[in-house]
């Protein structure tokens, strides 16, 4: 799943709890896990695998720099999605923790990878396990991501 996607459900969730930054940082990070769970399509990344066949070691060459400068691009553009749509006054850090719960689990695999031991350990094979095993050609999974997050935006407009 690409990061937008998580970022706008966790923006979304979290514009109904205004006053609640840190209950919204936690249930943007569950919705992470839930989310993951629906087949979906991932852009490829190099360097980085969810999979637990993954190898543990990660080196630092052109391939990660460019992982890395793509998951940042990706993060900043969904950020700044995500303020636009749900930021208000009073409710702006609450959308930004939503936000970045939700999209929290995915860089952590890099942590874990550079740091493979507890918690991190047990959060990855929780991410793992969770994570579906379907994975969607390109076309059907970038679709259905496009429906899903329009979904998220559609029900949070009815709902708001
Ligand atoms: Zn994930």
């Amino acid at each position: 799943m690409i990061l937008s996607t998580h970022a706008v459900v966790g923006g979304a969730i979290a514009s109904f709890m205004p006053g609640h930054p840190v209950l919204a940082f936690v249930i943007g990070a569950a919705s992470h896990f839930a989310i993951d769970a629906i087949p979906h399509v991932d852009y490829p990344l190099h360097s980085i695998s969810v999979k637990r066949s993954a190898t543990s070691a990660l080196t630092l060459n052109w391939l990660l720099v460019q992982d890395l400068g793509l998951i940042t691009l990706d993060a900043c553009v969904d950020l700044a999605i995500v303020l636009w749509l749900y930021a208000s006054p009073g409710a702006t850090t609450a959308v930004l923790a939503g936000a970045l719960g939700a999209m929290l689990p995915d860089p952590l695999q890099l942590l874990h990878k550079l740091y493979p031991r507890e918690p991190l350990r047990s959060l990855q094979r929780f991410h793992a396990w969770s994570h579906t095993k379907r994975r969607l050609s390109w076309p059907l999974g970038v679709s259905a991501q496009l429906s899903f997050v329009a979904l998220v935006v559609g029900l949070r407009a009815i709902l708001a």
